[in-house]
């Protein structure tokens, strides 16, 4: 075991041949101690104490056949050898009370076997609802984007990466144009679907590898990292475009919009003063007149 050499088998504990050895060399130190035969029994079931927690149920039903089989194999070669020695009323006797506590012993081992895998698959279920829950706390519901806390932790993380490494990154805030008319001259319901129709189209139109998310009612932000100014700002054209020109079922005549601020990280700032400069560009992209984006260096 020490070697590592046993990894290879399907016993790597080699449980099996371990307790075997003992119930040979029990039988062995049995017939040495013909007189202590009732007390020295029970190191027979120390050696399968040993297999319970290792063994299922049926590797445990071999082991305790394969102990009654050396005791009666014992028993019948003590009764060739010295006949005038052996007490049949004994002989019969110890074998019974063996049999019965390895029965005894397969009914346990089963049942804390059963024990253990029923642990085994709660802990992974456990594990799969941990891995759901990790998996919502980061999305927002509405639109399945990642939500305005998680984006505030990857943008600290990105912000760190920037400064080591002196690479560009560029922040957009997008929100959406006089979207209150939407709710009020087509309802809540309408709203969303206006939402989550602008989350579609910018998850399939910006890079994998920009960060984008939902900061709050129909505010958006996009990180691009390791991109150009123009790459940043050509791809929020797009989207631009592709947004204004979705057509809505529940109202055929309804032209949506965003304005958008955009501006560069500048080496050693906060990410607080960073989403503020870009909350002004936005700002200005509203002020002068909306379906737009404005930049701030
Ligand atoms: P502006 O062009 O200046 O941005 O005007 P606006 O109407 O878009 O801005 P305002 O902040 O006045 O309104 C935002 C609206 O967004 C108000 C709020 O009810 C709505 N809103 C926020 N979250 C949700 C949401 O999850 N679903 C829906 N349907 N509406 C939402
Ligand atoms: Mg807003
Ligand atoms: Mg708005």
């Amino acid at each position: 075991i020490r070697s590592g050499l046993s990894e290879r088998l399907g016993d790597p504990s080699l449980t099996i041949l371990q307790m075997a050895t003992g119930i040979i060399l029990t039988t062995v130190i049995l017939h040495y101690t013909r007189e202590l035969r009732g007390a020295m029994l029970s190191i027979y079931f120390m050696v399968m104490t040993f297999g319970i927690f290792a063994l299922d149920r049926r590797r445990q039903m071999a082991m305790a056949g394969f102990t009654l089989f050396c005791f009666t194999t014992l028993q019948v070669y003590e009764w060739l050898e010295t006949p005038q020695q052996a007490i049949f009323s004994f002989l019969i006797g110890h074998w019974i009370i063996l049999a019965l506590i390895l029965c005894w012993f397969i009914y346990m081992g089963g049942y804390i076997h059963n024990l253990q895998s029923r642990v085994r698959d709660q802990r992974e279920n456990l594990r799969d609802a941990h891995t759901r829950m990790e998996a919502i706390a980061v999305r927002d519901d509405l639109t399945g984007l990642y939500n305005r806390r998680h984006f505030l932790e990857r943008l600290e993380e990105e912000l760190s990466l920037a400064n080591r490494n002196h690479t560009p990154l560029y922040l957009a805030i997008i929100d959406l144009d006089h979207f209150k008319q939407v709710n009020d001259n087509y309802g809540h319901h309408s709203g969303d679907e206006v939402l989550s129709r602008f989350a579609r189209i910018a998850s399939q139109s910006l890079r994998k590898s920009d960060l984008l998310a939902r900061y709050g009612g129909e505010e958006f932000v996009v990180l691009f990292p390791h991109a150009s100014e123009g790459a940043s700002e050509a791809a929020l054209e797009r989207l631009r475009n592709q947004f204004s020109e979705q057509h809505y079922d529940f109202a055929p005549e309804l032209h949506t919009s965003f304005s958008a601020g955009l501006t560069a990280y500048q080496e050693g700032e906060t990410a607080d003063q960073l989403t503020k400069r870009a909350d002004t560009a936005l700002y200005d992209a509203k002020s002068r007149g909306r379906d737009r984006i404005a930049k701030l260096p």
